[in-house]
């Protein structure tokens, strides 16, 4: 399976997006970092390899997955029926949904989707928040390779909001005291870590480590004393 080529080459090869705060994002040394990155990292050093990691635009994740330039896709990455069709998810390993983010300054506070028509709306291209918003015939949706870009549009008076997950938000936001979140969470959404789907052997490896993860001090006692 693929897990004896990882193996042998040495290393695992994960492809992201480094524009999504607080999962993956270029620090201020010019590292990328994040939750999504120290997850990487403990995939790696459980395989007993390095790890490289891929930065690439978001659309560009699952094309390079099935072209074989990664092994791993772990991006903040949405688990829905659209992408199962084409990858394989882990199980999910975080909450997610979708918000909406305006500027300070003005008066729109829009709530929901139907709040946005009329509207230009910014978001990242292939997101789950890009794929809400075109679902709205009147909602002028434009679409960036980066979501840096996207908020710039929204700074600069172009858009008039952006639709992106509610963690990554409150990260954008937080550096950007012009900015606001001005709805509820939208969404019930659900990250997993993507494989090619005849890769069933890094997947189960994948779901040991997540399992691995999840568990407390207090599970491992319990496994110990209770499990036959
Ligand atoms: N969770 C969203 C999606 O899967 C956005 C992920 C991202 O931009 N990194 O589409």
């Amino acid at each position: 399976g693929v897990i004896d080529e990882i193996k042998s080459r040495g290393y695992l090869l994960v492809g992201l997006s480094a524009d999504f705060p607080p999962f993956e994002f270029v620090d201020e040394s010019g590292n990328i970092v994040g939750f999504d990155v120290d997850l990487a990292k403990e995939i790696a050093r459980r395989l007993g390899v390095e790890l490289k990691i891929v930065d690439m635009t978001f659309d560009g994740l699952i094309p390079s997955l099935l072209t074989k330039k990664i092994d791993v896709i772990i991006s903040g990455m949405t688990i829905t029926e659209e992408r199962k069709k084409v990858v394989a998810f882990s199980d999910p390993y975080f909450d997610a949904g979708q918000v909406i983010v305006v500027r300070k300054d003005s008066d729109f506070r829009p709530k929901t989707y139907e709040d946005l028509v009329g509207k230009t709306v910014a978001v990242q291209i292939g997101t789950t928040g890009d794929i809400e918003v075109s679902k709205y015939e009147g909602i002028k949706v434009v679409r960036f390779d980066k979501f840096t870009d996207a908020f710039l549009e929204l700074k600069r008076g172009r858009a008039d909001a952006v639709v992106l997950d509610s963690a990554t938000a409150r990260a954008f936001v937080a550096k950007n005291p012009d900015l606001v979140i001005s709805s509820g969470v939208l969404s019930s959404e659900q990250y997993g870590i993507a494989v090619r789907k005849e890769d069933t052997d890094l997947l189960e490896f994948i779901n040991s480590v997540l399992r691995e993860l999840k568990k407390s001090p207090y599970d491992v006692l319990i496994e110990k004393w209770f499990s036959e």
